[in-house]
């Protein structure tokens, strides 16, 4: 049977070493690092993730700051309040709460944020300081991923990994990381041929394609390392719905070495990752070295 990655405890174990390191910058540098959460309209999802957020960046011990915004205000209204956010000294991490209303543009808001403050780490300029080799803001989720595979693998290097689905905010940036950690890395996508014989070449699967459990067994080399990044909600026998990954979690588990749960795999660390986000910006804010451990 496959190991279990246990991301909800790792994430735990992350959420300690950041309430340390904020506990310090308090008592050596005065400094509380604050994040910045724009929610926009009133969808229920985001309603419970904006929560959760502010609930943990408190726990931690940093400054939560909350901005509700009406689903009709407009792209001038929200830039006004972007732009007040990067100002103000005692915000070091803003993030805006996707999807937004249809007639404001993700892409702009993101654009407007401070690359400096963008713990999502999906400005282009993040992305860009990746891809390049530079000290970024590295987005969230993929960065959950690969401290998920450090912990597991220590060292990646020479490993194959192969990388399910090519978005901005999963799929390219795992990529450069995986890279960046002397993977072998091959992206595959909706019009890759053979999927299943591109991922039965992997040491490293990582799914985030957002099809519920398409990664099968037979798709998986013995003893791969399988991080399940979907999150899907199905209809279950019993009529009520769950939550299931993009890997067939039962399928692989004879063959896989280790794979993450959904739930409790990445999902945890992808909010801990913008908690650990928050304090390295608030650390490069004032000019000191990165905090150890909170980033790759
Ligand atoms: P996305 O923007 O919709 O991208 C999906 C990617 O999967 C695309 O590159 C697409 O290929 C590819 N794809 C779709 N169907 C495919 C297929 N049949 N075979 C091969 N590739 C296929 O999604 P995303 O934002 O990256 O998210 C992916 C999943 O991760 C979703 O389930 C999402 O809910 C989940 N997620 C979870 C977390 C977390 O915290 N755990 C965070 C973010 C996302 P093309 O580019 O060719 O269309």
């Amino acid at each position: 049977m496959a190991d279990i990655i246990d991301g909800k405890a790792f994430a735990a174990r992350l959420r300690g070493k950041i309430a340390d390191h904020v506990a310090r910058l308090q008592e050596v540098h005065n400094l509380t690092p604050g994040l910045a959460v724009i929610l926009i309209g009133e969808d229920p999802a985001s309603e419970v993730y904006v929560r959760n957020k502010g609930r943990q960046t408190v726990e931690v011990g940093m400054n939560s700051f909350e901005h509700k915004l009406p689903a009709d205000v407009s792209q001038a209204e929200v830039f006004a309040l972007v732009d007040r956010l990067n100002a103000d000294p005692d915000v070091h991490g803003i993030l805006c709460q996707f999807p937004v209303p249809a007639h404001l543009s993700e892409r702009d808001i993101v654009a407007r944020i401070d690359p400096a403050k963008d713990v999502d780490g999906l400005s282009v300029i993040n992305a860009g300081r990746l891809a390049s080799g530079q000290q970024a803001i590295i987005s969230c989720t993929p960065l959950g991923c690969l401290m998920l595979l450090r912990d597991r693998l220590g060292d990646l290097s020479g490993k194959h990994a192969v990388i399910l689905g090519r978005s901005n905010l999963v799929g390219k940036p795992m990529a450069q990381l995986l890279l960046r950690d002397s993977c072998t890395v091959t992206i595959a996508h909706s019009r890759t041929r053979n999927i299943d014989e591109v991922t039965r070449q992997a040491d490293i699967v990582v799914a985030a394609v957002g099809r519920p459990e398409m990664v099968k067994g037979s798709w998986l080399k013995p003893g791969a390392t399988v991080i399940d990044v979907g999150i899907n909600r199905i209809a279950g026998e019993d009529g009520k719905s769950r939550l299931v990954g993009d890997v067939d979690f039962k399928d692989i588990s004879n063959v896989a070495s280790a794979v993450t749960p959904v739930p409790g795999g990445v999902g945890p660390m992808t909010i801990a990752c913008l908690l650990a986000n928050t304090v390295t910006a608030a650390c490069r804010a004032r000019g000191l070295s990165d905090p150890e451990g909170l980033t790759a």
